[in-house]
């Protein structure tokens, strides 16, 4: 699995990362960076989760 970020959307809530933290991490000003390029199986439901709960629906798989 792969994800994807629009960081021209991204508004820094943190919700990602506060509730997938071994998949997203907080950049230097508070915005969301990608830990892995892929998604290691055994992270995926955590980075659905982090996924489904962006406000701002900034995150999506690539296929
Ligand atoms: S939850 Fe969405 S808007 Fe907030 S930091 Fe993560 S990607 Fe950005």
């Amino acid at each position: 699995m792969k994800l994807k970020i629009d960081l021209d959307i991204c508004q820094g809530h943190g919700r990602c990362y506060d509730l997938a933290p071994k998949v997203f991490r907080e950049d230097d000003r508070g915005y969301v960076e990608l830990i892995h390029e892929t998604v290691p199986p055994e992270l995926e439901e955590e980075a659905r989760k982090g996924k489904d709960n962006c406000p701002e629906l900034a995150i999506d798989f690539v296929n």
